[in-house]
């Protein structure tokens, strides 16, 4: 790509590195007291006292996690927000304290960061998070945002991929699909765009399945809501990659095996349409599409009337031991194994 020469554009190299993290950063203020240093030293300091400290990183690199032909630069930052807190929500703790790290060619003027930051800083206030650092460089090419997210727990409340106990219920949070869909209806209307720049088109019939995708929402209320119903996951995991692969993953933590039943999944009624649309089997959708950050996670049969009524929640199977197999019993009753189709970056 080439470099911006917008003139009403303001070029990063004007700023200097330390005008650019001062403009950039100069809107965030502190709200938690565990925060005892945050932008303006070495390193930030934080006090959770008597909680245990929950940390995870993810990197988003431009080309790879995201294209900017269709993902505007504010809803970009919102999700490099949410994909993290979705971690921290997902190991049942709190999230309080980020640092955003980014890189970035000089394709991207100052505005486009502003941009990117907007969408942070409404994250973190919605989400009541505090951003305490990060570092600024330049790329050779592209974008890239690393965000780092803290959380605090008591260690008692912490949940593990490990927990899960044969027999467990299989619970998730939301629908499935949706944002996978998104990308689909997005993609397809930019190569509609690039035919017929004047096109302009009515997605209002989509706006569920782009939001989803585009402004995702980690379930903050769901570790809030198994505290009102009193019932403690035995192990948890949010739906990055698809319903297919975190539950492989919860299986093999737990040295377990699961059924689950395609006629639980939970499945947006306009989920289903864009699948008709574009001739994809929803099921297969919900298994490998990835991107929802819902969470999925087990709960002891006897916490069953606890859930059941719960229209956030959907029980969609239990369980197994090990030497069982992890299937999916379809809705004409056959069993199929249920593979590593989770969406991954690395097979591109
Ligand atoms: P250092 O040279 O020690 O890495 P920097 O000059 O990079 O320090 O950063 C100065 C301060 O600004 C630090 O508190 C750092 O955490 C913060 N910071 C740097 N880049 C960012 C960013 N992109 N977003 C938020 N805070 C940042
Ligand atoms: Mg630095």
């Amino acid at each position: 790509m080439i470099e911006d020469k917008n003139p009403q554009h303001t070029r990063l190299s004007e700023l200097g590195e330390f005008g650019l993290i001062e403009h950039l950063t100069k809107k965030f203020k502190i709200a938690h007291k565990s925060t005892l240093k945050g932008i303006g030293d070495d390193a930030a300091v934080i006090d959770f006292t008597n909680n245990k400290c929950v940390v995870s990183t993810d990197l988003l690199v431009e080309g790879i996690h995201f294209d900017l032909a269709y993902v505007p630069l504010k809803h970009l930052g919102y999700k490099a927000v949410m994909v993290n807190l979705s971690d921290i929500y997902a190991m049942n703790a709190t999230p309080k304290q980020i640092t955003i790290s980014i890189a970035a060619s000089n394709r991207f003027p100052l505005e486009a960061l502003e941009d990117l930051y907007a969408g942070i800083e409404t994250a973190a206030k919605i989400y009541n998070i505090d951003v305490v650092g990060g570092d600024t460089t330049s790329s050779n090419k592209g974008l890239l945002i690393s965000i780092t997210a803290l959380g605090h727990a008591n260690e008692k409340d912490i949940v593990y991929r490990s927990g899960a106990k044969d027999n467990d219920l299989i619970v998730v949070s939301g629908d499935l699909g949706a944002a996978y869909m998104g990308l689909q209806i997005l993609e397809r209307e930019n190569e509609v765009f690039k035919v017929n720049p004047q096109s302009q088109p009515d997605l209002s019939m989509y706006s569920y399945l782009i939001e989803r995708q585009l402004k995702p929402e980690a379930r903050k209320d769901i570790p809030e809501l198994l505290r009102v119903l009193e019932v403690q996951p035995t192990s948890m995991i949010d739906i990055s990659d698809g319903l297919s692969s975190e539950i492989l993953h919860l299986c093999k933590a737990s040295d377990l095996s699961a059924t689950l039943y395609e006629d639980k999944i939970p499945l947006d009624p306009t989920v289903i349409n864009s699948c008709e649309e574009f001739n994809l089997d929803s099921t297969t959708i919900a298994l490998s599409g990835g991107e929802d950050y819902e969470l999925l996670f087990t709960v002891k049969q006897e916490d069953f009337p606890k859930i059941k009524a719960n229209p956030n929640l959907s029980i969609i199977g239990h369980m197994t031991p090990k030497n069982e197999g992890i299937y999916l019993v379809t809705r004409g009753n056959t069993k199929v194994e249920i593979t590593a189709q989770g969406w991954n970056s690395l097979q591109q």
